[in-house]
């Protein structure tokens, strides 16, 4: 029932198919825990290519433009390195410790944005314009390649380049404000680039998520209604007994183990008496209540979790009785006729009684080899005709010599 509100609940979302999919309080902490996986898997993978694109650029910058690097310019430019190299190092060795992606999945925007704050700072006040713009540019370059490679969520991204952006505030008061416009506007283009790149990831991570929820909910779905198929395909619907096909299953069974631990094994076939003229007198209808009724009163007898009754066919019943002696099986025979008997259903086309009475076969395999189920099955079958010969309203017990009534 919950499964199919919640599919509902989630098929309805889907096919509204807005923007930024809004997660449904009950799977945001599944969602939440999803996402923390990808990230912990994407910096795995991506920290140290990070670290190398980094290096790489830093030690270009420094070849190309060593010449360059004199006076105040090379102190903000070892500044910011020393900052950048600090926060990204850490942040990302952080990222790697176990028990720490939480916390480094909303620490990183705010190294990413620190970072990019610094180099801005710093090209701001370099005085060479070709050193400035290339250690900017550089940086913004790897950061975007972290943030797209880390898959950052779309808040974060959006934390991370404002934070950024603020650095354009000490734009006024730097030696450098005639490339500050160009920072600015290179720095804009590109935040707006990675936050729609951001925006449309975040939607298809959450389309995504949402559509492997109802995925999963189908599958379950499906695992339920073969239980369910499966518990009817062996259950008789007039007694809701098990039938025919489950027990032959459990006979087979419980055969193969009374074979392999030599423990008896008893068998009972039960059929109602003078059922046709029931029918015949008082109409089917009343023949299924009373199948039902009988079904019931035989069933409330039986007591052990390893017995087994079942709806044979027809107006006949069948009991195993694993490790069981035949006297054993006798009893509960005598228990079943005194059961039917107790429910005083009337049966005025009888012979035997005013009312409804049955009649029992028993076999057991204690004492005597029968060779095979089917064997065992016969002999209880001969033993029901000999009780029905008898006079019916009674039960024979097949010892393999004739039946008794034990
Ligand atoms: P006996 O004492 O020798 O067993 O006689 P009987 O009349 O019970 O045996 P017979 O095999 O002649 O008839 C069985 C009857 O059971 C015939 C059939 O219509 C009836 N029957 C079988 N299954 C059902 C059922 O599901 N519902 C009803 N109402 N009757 C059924
Ligand atoms: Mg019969
Ligand atoms: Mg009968």
């Amino acid at each position: 029932m919950q499964i199919t509100q919640h599919k509902t609940e989630l098929e309805q979302q889907l096919s509204a198919r807005r923007r930024l999919q809004p997660i449904p309080p009950a799977w945001r902490d599944a969602f939440e825990r999803q996402r923390l996986a990808e990230f912990s898997r994407l910096v795995s993978l991506w920290s140290p290519l990070l670290v190398l694109a980094y290096v790489s650029c830093g030690g270009f910058t420094w070849l190309s433009y060593g010449d360059h690097l004199r006076g105040p310019d090379l102190w903000a430019f070892l500044a910011a390195e020393v900052v950048s190299v600090a926060l990204g190092g850490w942040g990302l060795a952080m990222a790697r410790r176990p028990g720490w992606q939480q916390r480094a999945q909303r620490l990183i925007p705010l190294l990413f944005g620190l970072t990019l704050f610094a180099k801005v700072l710093a090209g701001l006040a370099m005085l060479d314009p070709w050193l400035a713009v290339n250690q900017v540019y550089i940086t913004l370059l790897v950061l975007v390649i972290g943030m797209l490679a880390l898959q950052l969520s779309l808040r974060a991204a959006l934390f991370g380049c404002l934070l950024g952006l603020s650095a354009f505030l000490a734009a006024p008061w730097m030696t450098s404000l005639d490339y500050a416009v160009l920072f600015l506007g290179h720095f804009l283009l590109t935040s707006a680039v990675c936050l729609f790149v951001s925006l449309l990831h975040e939607d298809r991570s959450r389309v995504a998520f949402l559509q492997g929820c109802l995925l999963d909910l189908e599958r379950r779905e499906v695992q339920r209604l073969n239980i369910e198929l499966d518990e009817l395909a062996r259950r008789d619907g007039l007694t809701r007994l098990p039938n025919r096909r489950h027990f032959d299953e459990v006979l087979a069974r419980e055969w193969e183990r009374a074979c392999r631990t030599g423990h008896p094994l008893c068998l009972l076939l039960v059929d109602v008496d003078h059922f046709k003229a029931y029918n015949d007198h008082l109409g089917h209808p009343a023949g299924d209540a009373c199948l039902a009724q009988v079904a019931g009163a035989m069933q409330s007898a039986i007591h052990r979790p390893a017995d087994l009754i079942a709806r044979y066919g027809g107006e006949e019943f069948a009991v195993l009785l694993p490790e069981t002696q035949p006297e054993g099986a006798s009893e509960l025979a005598r228990r079943l006729i005194e059961r039917v008997d107790a429910l005083c259903l009337p049966h005025g086309a009888s012979p035997i009684a005013p009312h409804v009475t049955i009649s029992i076969g028993v076999a057991c395999t204690a004492g005597r080899v029968w060779g095979s189920r089917q064997a065992l099955l016969a002999a209880a079958d001969a033993a029901l005709y000999d009780a029905k010969h008898a006079g019916r309203h009674q039960h024979r017990l097949n010892d393999g010599r004739q039946s008794s009534a034990a």
